[in-house]
């Protein structure tokens, strides 16, 4: 096992990372702008290194800081979070070709899945199920590009081949938009990521967002460990999650989840990952694969009771999974909220200190988050500032102790979004489960409609 870990993130999943090197002995150095230098979680580490000012080109996304932290502190691994370089196959090779390990997939796999045309290529070979759409990236031939939208069937959606973060993606209905919409979003991606490839997909009307968590070691062993349910989200940034997915039958995500382990057997996957799927009508279609760990995990934890990043450390290590698909239980529901520091209802963001602080406790609660009374948020960085993480038996009882979760939590001196998750923990189609991607967007428009009315 390592005997120093170097974490190159921020906020609370800088903490959550410390947490786990805690657990296995292991000792933290944590990398921070100018920004974070008095936050709690960079004393608690046993050690710290500026790399930089505020704004993350010049800090968390500072390649040679944060390799030469890693030199002087005498870090034996890296671990990138999520975020920043946590996808970055350019810098998961520097992290490997300066003697550290970088903890999370070779850095081919996420050059791979990186790029979204050559990901789902790599996973039609696999047999994991993709949304239809173009063989591969599209060519300049504007009758050739008709065809095949025709042939797929319209809507359409245009996609940026190395697009993430909802951006470079462009819905068409009709072909005489077509033509024209294609240049767009070609000169948007050459643009945005530096890659002008775009492809087509079939524009799936009102999917779930239904993903499989995966974890694979270097000996081609893996494992998926159920699914989880983010389709409560606004301008694709998920708000709450949940695992299982409900309504969805147990036989069902077997029979996907062990295509994503087969998946990743195939091409050789190490470390934990995501297989996100579109659903619509008892179909699962393959949108992308994440390389990292992601915001959500803990509700995987807790109806599994495996620590996703202690396993992660566990196999950059070079160990065996500790465990076989058939070991794996399942038990209970876990939602997650994700408290932001932002107008609950403009979306505003709105940072600043906190003047009060008062976390939810209690039987089945798990709050992550690295805030406390007198910190200040920085504006530079996501408004994302706690995840409070409800557990019960059933999907009920996680609502009922969410619900007390949030009444229980204060934060004052910033405007949080506790009291959209407020609503949202009594709405009735979220209690009856299994909404589409565009539930929350159509409810906070069917809201303004009223506002506006009177
Ligand atoms: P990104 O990497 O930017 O997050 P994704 O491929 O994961 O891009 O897609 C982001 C979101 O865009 C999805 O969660 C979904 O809301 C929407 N989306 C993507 N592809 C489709 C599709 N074929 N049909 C309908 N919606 C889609």
């Amino acid at each position: 096992m390592f005997g120093k870990i170097l974490i190159a993130n921020r906020g609370e999943i800088a903490l959550r990372i410390q947490r786990a090197c805690r657990e296995l002995g292991i000792k933290t150095v944590v990398v921070h702008s100018e920004a974070d230098r008095d936050a709690k979680y960079v004393r608690l580490a046993d050690e710290s290194v500026c790399i930089g000012p505020a704004p993350s080109a010049l800090s968390y996304l500072n390649v040679p800081a944060i390799i030469s932290a890693a030199e002087v502190t005498d870090a034996e691994a890296i671990h990138p979070g999520y975020g920043f370089l946590s996808e970055n196959a350019d810098f998961a090779e520097r992290v490997e070709s300066s003697g550290f390990v970088f903890i999370g997939p070779r850095p081919e796999t996420i050059r791979l899945m990186g790029d979204k045309v050559s990901a789902k290529e790599a996973m039609r070979a696999a047999g994991v199920p993709c949304v239809p759409g173009s063989e591969g990236a599209l060519s300049e031939d504007a009758k050739e590009i008709a065809l095949t939208a025709k042939t797929i069937g319209y809507p359409v959606i245009i996609k940026a081949a190395g697009g993430g973060g909802g951006r470079g993606m462009r819905v068409v209905h009709t072909e005489a938009a077509l033509i024209n919409a294609v240049a767009m979003t070609r000169t948007e991606a050459q643009n945005f990521f530096g890659n002008p490839n775009v492809y087509l997909e079939k524009f799936l009307e009102n999917p779930r967002h239904i993903e499989i968590q995966v974890l694979a070691d270097s000996f081609r062993n893996a494992v998926y460990l159920r699914e989880r349910d983010c389709s409560m989200q606004r301008r694709h940034q998920k708000i709450i999650e949940e695992a299982p997915a409900p309504g969805i039958a147990a036989r069902h995500i077997v029979r996907i989840g062990e295509r994503c382990a087969e998946a990743c057997r195939r091409i050789n996957y190490r470390g934990a990952g995501t297989f996100e799927f579109l659903y619509e009508n008892g179909d699962f279609y393959f949108i992308e694969m994440n390389t990292r760990i992601q915001v959500e995990h803990p509700v995987t934890e807790q109806i599994t009771g495996i620590d996703l990043v202690v396993e992660q450390i566990r196999i950059a290590a070079g160990e065996k999974l500790r465990f076989r698909q058939r070991d794996l239980v399942f038990n209970g529901h876990a939602i997650e909220c994700r408290i932001n520091a932002e107008d609950p209802f403009t979306f505003v963001p709105s940072p600043g200190k906190i003047s009060f602080y008062h976390p939810p406790g209690g039987p089945g609660i798990r709050v992550d988050s690295h805030i406390y009374q007198g910190y200040t948020i920085p504006s530079h960085y996501d408004s994302m500032v706690a995840k409070v993480i409800a557990y019960g038996d059933s999907r009920e009882q996680a609502i009922r102790r969410m619900r007390t979760a949030l009444s229980e939590m204060s934060i004052e001196g910033i405007k949080t979004n506790i009291p959209l998750h407020q609503e949202l923990m009594h709405d009735a189609r979220f209690m009856e489960g299994g909404t589409s991607i565009h539930y929350l967007a159509h409810r906070l428009a069917a809201k303004d409609e009223v506002n506006k009315g009177g």
